[in-house]
């Protein structure tokens, strides 16, 4: 198993400075005793000459960066940094380079800072905001967090940046996961420094780069939350303790990752043969086998592939975009809107598709004219002082693009009749479509659809499908997962709980024993598994309703990109079939995959709807976006999540204006020993972000409860 800060692949000078700061740390504290463990790692890792140390590095740097970690990473972009800065002369940690002192030589102060060392201040100089963490975290704390975590979490070192002293304080609770050892540091340092000095320092020898990213961490620029929030475990977590884990969905996987990081034992029982759930990429020669007996094998070309389940990481999942940094996913941006996309209603054009960038505008403008008028009319005088009219009709003349008698004549914005061209080819600007047809067209989803709040760009994908998210946690946690292992019982005892489960591969019935459980099946499967759950937990689980939501993909010629200039986003029509979701992967690629349907069957038309029919209205959106083009679509698959074995349901359903399903708040308490974690036991439903989010929250409750049993056995 893989350890988030993995010792051995710090470089040689970085184990080497490393050393030299702990014994300046302890030996400015008087103490000859230093933490067990550090020194341990320390010496085991600097074991060799600094002359072959400098070599190691020399070759590290000549060989092709593969970023493959983040360690690898920061030595790379520390090293960048140093050759990159004014000139080796003005670097004092270049020219010192046991890293212990603040100052230059040039500009030190006798006196005042000779004898008090600073652990972690001139790597920054260095570094980027990796290289920080690689550099300085492990003598922090034994995880990484986030650079603003860090300050105030692991309280290692805190910042004040008032009276600009860095006191470095002992951590309470320290605790090395490695050792299983608790740490004791030496108590209280303090080093003065100007903060003008210091970030003139720290600008000479690493650049703008470096001083925005010194001043982030020192509290004076913000920084974005960027890491996956790692769970708070009562410490020391873990132990002998055993946790069986239900299901290797994103719930599943991220539970055992972060169990046995903190010590757990953990084993995951998961039904199918793959890891990952409903995040699920369909490629060639993927079977996709239904509850009502279809069976389709995907023949895509061998490069393209289909998200099933999830295909979009919203900028703001800083927990799912965290682990996909931490494990190195690759990921591209996804475009979620386009306004070259379309906008189809039979009520509007005489059917024939609008660009979204007419509708977006030509509404917008009609509504700023509207406003004006109003205004104008002094209409608005109980609201608009008359300064503030003034102001508005300006603002409006600009947002809706109105003339300066505030009328909409049309806009380049919504796009050109003609198109402007060379010499004498000027453009000429479309019509406004009428305010009536508008309203009449009833587009609004397809107009709005980019505002709402997870699906405001920036959105990615990781490259190659959303299957490498699982792919790069299982082979992290891949040994505790037992496949094709189909749970059949679920029962409390007296020390924990036990899990039988039908092992496929075998035939045989066996089962799991563990201290806790952390139950991340959906609810339609629990359903039907035999477990002595509470009565009123039991009723919950049967009660509630899943969607099931279908998509539709085809492989096809890019025609949308090559006479439609569309690259991603989404086309919104007026029809059962009612999206068109182009491809954001291997633009001007010959072939892509495009999705003709997404949406919810149950309660639709398409519901009682069998394949053929599915698609031949699939056919239909796609004829009615782009005449002509429906014949290029080849190779269909259809899924239907309410019919995929071990899902049965897309996510739970939520229904009308409620925040969320009926019992939801006693189900995100544990019963008994078992914990419930999936995308329903948060508020972020069908979101892989949620079921990230609901995983750490139960290991946070595993290690709550641990810290409870062991304080009542110690009474
Ligand atoms: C069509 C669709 C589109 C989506 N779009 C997005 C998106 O764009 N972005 C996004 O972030 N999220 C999206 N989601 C939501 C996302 O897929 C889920 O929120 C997330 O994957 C849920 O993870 P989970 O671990 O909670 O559950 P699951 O992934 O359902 O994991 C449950 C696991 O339990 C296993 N299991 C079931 N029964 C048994 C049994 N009896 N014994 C053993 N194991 C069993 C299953 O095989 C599965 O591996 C989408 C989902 C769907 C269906």
């Amino acid at each position: 198993m893989e350890n988030p800060i993995h010792y051995s692949r710090f470089s040689a000078e970085e184990c080497w400075l490393r050393r030299q700061s702990i014994r300046d740390r302890n030996l400015s504290a008087g103490q000859a005793h230093r933490p067990k463990s550090i020194v341990r790692t320390a010496r085991c890792l600097s074991s060799r000459s600094p002359r072959l140390l400098r070599r190691e590095k020399r070759q590290e740097i000549s060989e092709e960066p593969t970023l493959a970690s983040k360690t690898e990473a920061a030595a790379l972009a520390k090293e960048k940094l140093t050759r990159e800065a004014p000139s080796a002369g003005t670097c004092p940690i270049k020219a010192e380079p046991s890293g212990a002192r603040l100052r230059t030589k040039s500009s030190a102060t006798p006196g005042k800072t000779r004898a008090k060392p600073v652990l972690p201040l001139p790597l920054v100089a260095h570094t980027q905001i990796d290289d920080f963490e690689a550099n300085v975290s492990p003598f922090l704390a034994c995880r990484p967090v986030g650079i603003g975590q860090r300050m105030c979490q692991s309280c290692a070192l805190s910042f004040s940046t008032k009276d600009w002293r860095f006191n470095s304080i002992p951590a309470q609770n320290e605790f090395d996961a490695r050792s299983k050892r608790r740490l004791s540091y030496p108590r209280a340092r303090t080093v003065m420094a100007t903060r003008r000095s210091f970030l003139t320092q720290v600008g000479r020898a690493g650049g703008f780069g470096a001083t925005y990213l010194v001043m982030q961490s020192l509290g004076l620029l913000p920084v974005p939350p960027s890491e996956a929030n790692v769970p708070r475990l009562a410490s020391p977590a873990g132990g002998s303790r055993t946790v069986v884990i239900l299901g290797a969905g994103i719930a599943g996987l991220v539970s055992a990752w972060e169990l046995s990081k903190a010590g757990y034992r953990c084993v995951v029982l998961e039904a199918r043969g793959r890891a990952g759930g409903r995040n699920w990429t369909i490629r060639h020669g993927t079977r996709v086998e239904m509850t009502d007996g279809t069976v389709q094998t995907c023949s895509f070309d061998e490069s393209n592939y289909f998200n099933a389940g999830p295909a979009r990481l919203p900028s703001q999942h800083r927990t799912m975009l965290g682990y996909c940094r931490e494990f190195g996913v690759p990921l591209e941006v996804e475009v979620n809107t386009s306004r070259s996309a379309l906008l189809q209603s039979d009520r509007l054009n005489g059917g024939r598709p609008v660009e979204q960038r007419q509708l977006v505008n030509d509404t917008r403008g009609h509504v700023a004219e509207l406003l004006a008028k109003a205004i104008c009319r002094d209409a608005l005088d109980q609201e608009l002082s008359s300064e503030d009219k003034e102001r508005m009709l300006a603002f409006l003349r600009i947002y809706g693009d109105l003339s300066p008698d505030y009328f909409y004549k049309g806009s380049e914005r919504a796009g050109f009749r003609l198109a402007p061209g060379a010499g004498e080819r000027d453009g000429v600007v479309r019509n406004p479509i009428d305010m009536h047809v508008l309203l009449d067209a009833r587009l609004w989803e397809g107009l709005l659809y980019e505002e709402q709040f997870a699906w405001q760009a920036t959105m990615f994908q990781p490259i190659g499908g959303m299957d490498q998210i699982p792919a790069a946690f299982e082979k992290r946690v891949g040994h505790l997962i037992r496949f094709h292992c189909q749970i059949e019982q679920i029962r409390k005892t007296s020390t924990g709980v036990s899990v039988r489960y039908n092992n496929r591969k075998t035939g045989a019935l066996e089962t799991a024993d563990a201290d806790y459980c952390i139950c991340a099946l959906p609810f339609t499967v629990l359903k039907k598994i035999d477990a002595d759950f509470s009565p009123e937990v039991k009723q919950i689980i049967d009660s509630v309703a899943y969607d099931a939501a279908y998509k539709i993909a085809w492989e096809s010629p890019r025609f949308w990109e090559k006479e439609y200039s569309i690259y991603g986003g989404i086309s919104f029509l007026d029809r059962p079939v009612n999206l068109v979701w182009y491809p954001s992967a291997r633009l001007f690629s010959e072939k892509g995959v495009i999705i003709a349907g997404y949406n919810i069957e149950n309660g639709s038309i398409l519901e009682s709807m069998d394949l053929a029919a599915k698609l031949d209205a699939s056919r239909q959106s796609v004829e009615a976006l782009h005449p002509g083009h429906s014949r290029d679509l080849q190779t269909p698959i259809c899924v239907c999540w309410g019919r995929i074995p071990h899902s049965l349901g897309s996510w739970i359903h939520i229904s009308g204006d409620s925040a969320m399903y009926p019992g939801y708040e006693r189900i995100i308490q544990p019963d008994g020993p078992i914990f419930f974690s999936g995308d329903h036991t948060s508020h972020l439903v069908g979101w892989q972000e949620g079921a990230a989010l609901s995983a750490h929250r139960a290991v946070s409750l595993i290690g709550q409860a641990q810290h409870t049993d062991r304080q009542a056995r110690n009474a």
